[in-house]
């Protein structure tokens, strides 16, 4: 991580006012107070912070992932799995002073990196508690782990503060995350956001079996093929790369307000699990890994392919 300047800082908190942090460019006034259509205000709010062992194998490792979930988003996924905290505001504010608290209280544990949870609505108050952790000796890579709706903008400032991107792709079709994630341009901007964090910091790398730097790419299968699957890997393989790590997930369930859009109000077949892995392979995505088919109805054990 670069050294995070003052200066720095002050540019980023000039995009709460009026915000024009994400995409969705509200231009509320969270400086002096106002809540934006993600729900956050000024101060940041964490939900919880703990070793996480359920991500990504390199990102685990044996001693976990430094996981910080904040609260609110910027999507409105109708199926958020973490709907408490993402879409009722669930989570306490803290200082950034505590905030930079956890992180070295993270690193002091073990964890192999910081990984930050729906960062996107609070960017500004991130990187002023990854100063103060900084200063204080905080050097595992961080994890900017988020829905893939950014503002490129936004990503450029965060240029050589962020070691590993790891984004969603949820849709290639905009009527589908206007209709589940409540979004108009879904599909334009996840496309130039991971081209800009392709362009920070490329593919994923290893070091002794541990992330250190990259790109990492989630994507929900959703049943009914509307997540448009083939589109998003098209995308991938033709404009960023096959080498990219692609993390195909099959852990989707109807939980939140899925229960409303009949379409999604059940778990993806296996067979369209399945359908979801021959495309990922036909585009020669399969540097990466993907989750067993057992976990479609169990819990998720990511089985790993190859690594170079
Ligand atoms: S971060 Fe929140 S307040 Fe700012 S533009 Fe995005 S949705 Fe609006």
């Amino acid at each position: 991580m670069k050294k995070i300047t003052q200066e720095l800082i002050d540019r980023f908190y000039d995009l709460l006012s009026p915000c024009r942090l994400c995409p969705r460019n509200c231009g509320v006034d969270r400086i002096n107070g106002e809540l934006g259509n993600c729900g956050a205000g000024l101060e940041v709010k964490v939900a919880s912070y703990h070793q996480h062992f359920g991500e990504e194998p390199p990102l685990v490792g044996r001693s976990g992932s430094g996981t910080i979930f904040f609260s609110h988003c910027n999507l409105h996924c109708v199926f958020c799995q973490n709907y408490e905290i993402s879409q009722l505001g669930q989570g306490q504010r803290v200082s950034l002073e505590e905030l930079a608290q956890y992180m070295l209280d993270l690193q002091n544990s073990g964890c192999h990196n910081i990984n930050l949870v729906t960062p996107t609505p609070w960017v500004p108050q991130i990187v002023s508690g990854l100063k103060i952790a900084q200063e204080r000796g905080l050097h595992i890579p961080v994890v900017y782990n988020c829905g893939g709706y950014e503002a490129v903008s936004t990503l450029k400032l965060l240029d050589g503060i962020i070691d590993i991107y790891m984004p969603d792709i949820k849709y290639s079709d905009d009527q589908c995350a206007e209709k589940y994630s409540k979004v108009k341009n879904y599909w334009s901007v996840v496309r130039s956001a991971l081209k800009e964090m392709y362009y920070q910091v490329g593919n994923l790398k290893l070091s002794r079996g541990i992330a250190a730097s990259g790109l990492l790419i989630r994507h929900l299968v959703l049943p009914n093929q509307l997540a448009g699957t083939k589109e998003c890997f098209k995308f991938i393989a033709e404009n960023l790369s096959i080498k990219i790590v692609v993390n195909v997930m099959a852990q989707y369930y109807p939980t939140f307000n899925a229960h409303k859009y009949p379409e999604i109000n059940r778990r993806i077949t296996l067979s369209e699990y399945r359908a979801a892995i021959d495309i990922l392979k036909s585009y020669g995505l399969d540097a990466g890994f993907q989750q067993t088919i057992d976990t479609l109805y169990r819990k998720a054990i990511p089985e790993w392919g190859e690594w170079s």
